[in-house]
């Protein structure tokens, strides 16, 4: 594959940008060699610059549920864009916007438009810890809940300590009121609110991590957690940011039955625009400004292209059997790249929910973020390049989930099986 035009850009990019990107995964420091720079998108891939085409399992990281470049999609931003782009007061696509959510998540009876996941999520512990008076706040390993400061956080040294800071420029006084837990872990979690429960203002949690590759919740723990918090008057806050829309219509707490306090939303419900929302109970909403004294604000929420984009994303995703045909795709992918691994002699274990995916180079079911660490990073980096050149893009990370579309058709499908049976070759090779 020629890449002279994309390795041209970064080159230029890297003087400008920190990195050459906008958001780091994108430079592929983790899997090594350099991005390829895209021209544009459509269906199930992606074409770059030089001309190469890829079909793509990132999805914008999720967004992009059917497919790129949606002709559905794309009217509804052309006929939004003939009447203004953005306009400092409200529109009637925000109240329709709150109404369609409201009525596919019945924990969010109101909602707050954002314009990204970390706006969402920011401003949902702001809420947790207005509404409760409390400080603290329990996050997991392993979950990303965007750069806001309160979450670029690790356990202290033993599990029961103050955090400490992920990045410079957290300050220590505000990472000690976040308290870290490893997930599927039903004894830390009752230790933890034993010991801290009546200061802790709210437990965010991403219900199936998506962001230490893909790991699903163990029988019984969201439902544990769900207990904890009503038990100690924390708040329960499931991030949705990946799940939302995609697991499941109505998220992964109708995948799972759990009814949490607040949800945040991102990605699909922007259609591939920049929007984010936060919702819960209106007992809680309405103590958000101006109905309430909690603060929040953005000039740009709301934005009547976005919300157009968003609204016409969140109909195709609503018509009957889109969640069950996508999960089965994705199925039929894990289990193929299963047999294609255990074909060449590499060890592979795949974990599945809907239409998220996750590729484990261990011989193990993986369900902690321990086991998700301990996978050999250098086979799947491997993996990751061996696939590239095919034409298939995995997320550049051994740590993130993959995503399937409505447009990855069992002839992708089996397009992306050919790749990977060449590919696994190559990683058995070493
Ligand atoms: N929460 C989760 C679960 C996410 O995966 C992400 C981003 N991948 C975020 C929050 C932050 O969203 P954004 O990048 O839009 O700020």
């Amino acid at each position: 594959m020629n890449h002279s035009q994309s390795s041209a850009l970064f080159a230029r990019a890297k003087t400008l940008l920190p990195g050459g990107v906008n958001s780091p995964v994108r430079a592929f420091k983790s899997v090594g060699g350099d991005p390829f720079f895209v021209a544009r998108a459509d269906g199930a891939y992606l074409h770059d610059v030089d001309g190469n085409a890829y079909i793509d399992y990132v999805g914008s990281w999720g967004p992009m549920i059917v497919g790129h470049n949606h002709p559905a999609v794309r009217s509804a931003v052309a006929a939004a864009i003939e009447n203004g782009l953005s306009f400092g007061a409200p529109c009637a696509a925000e109240v329709t916007m709150a109404e369609k959510i409201t009525s596919l998540v019945p924990s969010c009876e109101m909602v707050r438009m954002v314009n990204s996941g970390t706006e969402a999520t920011l401003s949902a512990i702001r809420l947790a810890r207005g509404a409760t008076g409390r400080n603290k706040i329990v996050k997991f390993e392993g979950c990303y809940h965007g750069h806001g400061d309160s979450f670029l956080v690790k356990a202290g040294s033993g599990m029961l300590t103050l955090g400490v800071p992920t990045s410079p420029g957290v300050p220590a006084g505000l990472s000690e009121l976040t308290l870290t837990l490893p997930y599927n872990d039903v004894d830390a979690a009752t230790a933890l609110f034993e010991q801290h429960g009546t200061d802790i203002a709210g437990l965010i949690i991403e219900p199936v991590v998506g962001n230490a590759n893909c790991i699903p919740p163990r029988e019984g723990y969201l439902q544990h957690l769900r207990a904890l918090c009503t038990q100690y008057g924390a708040l329960l806050i499931f991030d949705e940011v990946m799940t939302g829309f995609r697991v499941a219509l109505g998220g992964a707490q109708a995948h799972y039955g759990i009814t949490p306090d607040l949800t945040t939303f991102g990605k699909i419900i922007g259609g591939g625009m920049p929007v984010g929302a936060y919702g819960g109970r209106a007992e809680l909403m309405n103590q958000i400004a101006p109905a309430g004294p909690i603060y929040q604000a953005g000039t740009l929420s709301g934005n009547p292209v976005a919300m157009a984009a968003g609204l016409a994303m969140l109909e195709l995703v609503s018509e009957p059997g889109f969640h069950e045909r996508l999960s089965a795709r994705a199925a039929r992918l894990c289990a193929g790249l299963e047999e294609a691994a255990r074909q060449a002699g590499v060890a592979l274990t795949t974990n599945q929910v809907g239409a998220m995916f996750g590729l484990f180079f261990t011989t193990e079911k993986v369900d902690t973020y321990a086991q998700a660490t301990a996978c050999d990073t250098a086979a799947f980096n491997r993996f990751f390049h061996a696939m590239l050149e095919r034409g298939v893009f995995l997320a550049p990370s051994a740590y993130e989930a993959g995503f399937i579309s409505a447009a990855h058709t069992d002839e992708v499908i089996e397009a992306t099986l050919a790749a990977a049976r060449e590919a696994f070759k190559v990683v058995a090779a070493g």
